[in-house]
């Protein structure tokens, strides 16, 4: 039986940046909900090649973890459409609970999001998957009040970039220095680089380090964290896409003391678990498994439970 035919599609209640999301069920039990994301394929990968992005979303598939968003299928219905059978999520996202001042939120709820976020992303590096693409808006809630990872980048490089399907632009904001810079090796360490800055915008519920274009997102990083050199990141310099700062420009990496006074909220233990993450060298950057055993999870007050987690509306 084609995998197609398992689910049926309703109204259509979405539209991404490169994809149109859909309500769905279950053809054989029209209680079980679903979100049916239909992908435009590239045209460079039609010929077969959308079967290789079939191959790969298998793999995603089996990433099993409440934190992170069950895909239940993939298929492919015309030639140039991939379709990613989902766990249905309409409870919206963190990006709306981050902006929505009706909101409130406090730092067991912080606590709790946060400690969800790190360990769906530590799952993912344990399976040797990088989601590359972790922002508030690719964090969705679960009507149990669960966060759930979801978006993974590996779906954005089929889309067609010549088709965008809305005004919005993949946002520079959570990007780490690594990847302006052109670094042929990266790792898990760019994830976690954009946890570090979903920490920062949850407790400020603003963004830390809002770019208008690579220039000046990198611009914005040495302002906030620090200007990568080769004293703080060996190496870095030799990078293909390192642009050598002036020694006047150079501005020096921030010290516990800027950071106690911009996120005094999560105290002493959750300013450090932020610097761990914000560190200039992906090398000396806490990982997702270390993130686990970082003391801000034990120390009072403890992580709110998913109940008592704020809902929209
Ligand atoms: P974006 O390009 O903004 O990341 P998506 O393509 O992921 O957006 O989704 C577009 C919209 O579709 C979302 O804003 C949301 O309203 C809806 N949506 C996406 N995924 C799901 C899901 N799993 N369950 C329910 N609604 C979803």
């Amino acid at each position: 039986l084609a995998t197609k035919a398992k689910y049926v599609k309703e109204k259509k209640i979405g539209q991404g940046t490169y994809a149109n999301v859909y309500k769905g069920h279950l053809a054989s039990d029209p209680s079980q909900l679903v979100a049916i994301k239909k992908i435009k394929v590239n045209a460079a990968f039609q010929d077969g090649l959308a079967l290789d992005a079939i191959r790969e979303m298998k793999c995603l598939q089996e990433l099993a973890h409440p934190n992170i968003i069950a895909l239940h299928a993939v298929f492919s219905s015309k030639a140039q459409n991939l379709n990613m059978v989902l766990e249905f999520l309409p409870q919206g996202d963190l990006e709306t609970m981050i902006k929505d001042t009706s909101i409130t939120y406090t730092l067991p709820h912080m606590k709790a999001w946060m400690s969800m976020l790190c360990g769906a992303v530590w799952f993912c590096h344990e399976n040797y998957v990088l989601h590359r693409d972790i922002k508030p808006n690719n964090l969705l809630i679960a009507a149990d009040g669960e966060m759930k990872l979801a978006d993974f980048g590996l779906a954005r490089s089929f889309a067609d970039p010549g088709r965008r399907m809305s005004h919005q632009v993949i946002t520079l904001w959570y990007r780490p220095p690594e990847l302006f810079y052109q670094a042929r090796h990266y790792s898990g360490a760019v994830d976690v680089w954009s946890v570090g800055c979903v920490f920062a915008e949850l407790i400020r519920r603003v963004p830390w380090m809002p770019g208008t274009s690579d220039l000046d997102q990198l611009s914005k990083i040495c302002d906030a964290v620090g200007t990568p050199t080769d004293d703080n990141w060996p190496g870095v310099s030799s990078l293909s896409g390192y642009i050598k700062p002036e020694k006047a420009e150079v501005k020096p990496v921030r010290g516990r003391d800027f950071y106690e006074a911009n996120f005094s909220g999560v105290g002493t233990e959750g300013v450090g678990l932020l610097m761990e993450m914000l560190k200039l060298d992906p090398r000396k950057r806490i990982t997702a498994r270390q993130t686990l055993r970082h003391p801000w999870w034990t120390v009072n007050p403890r992580p709110a439970t998913k109940e008592e987690l704020p809902k929209k509306g």
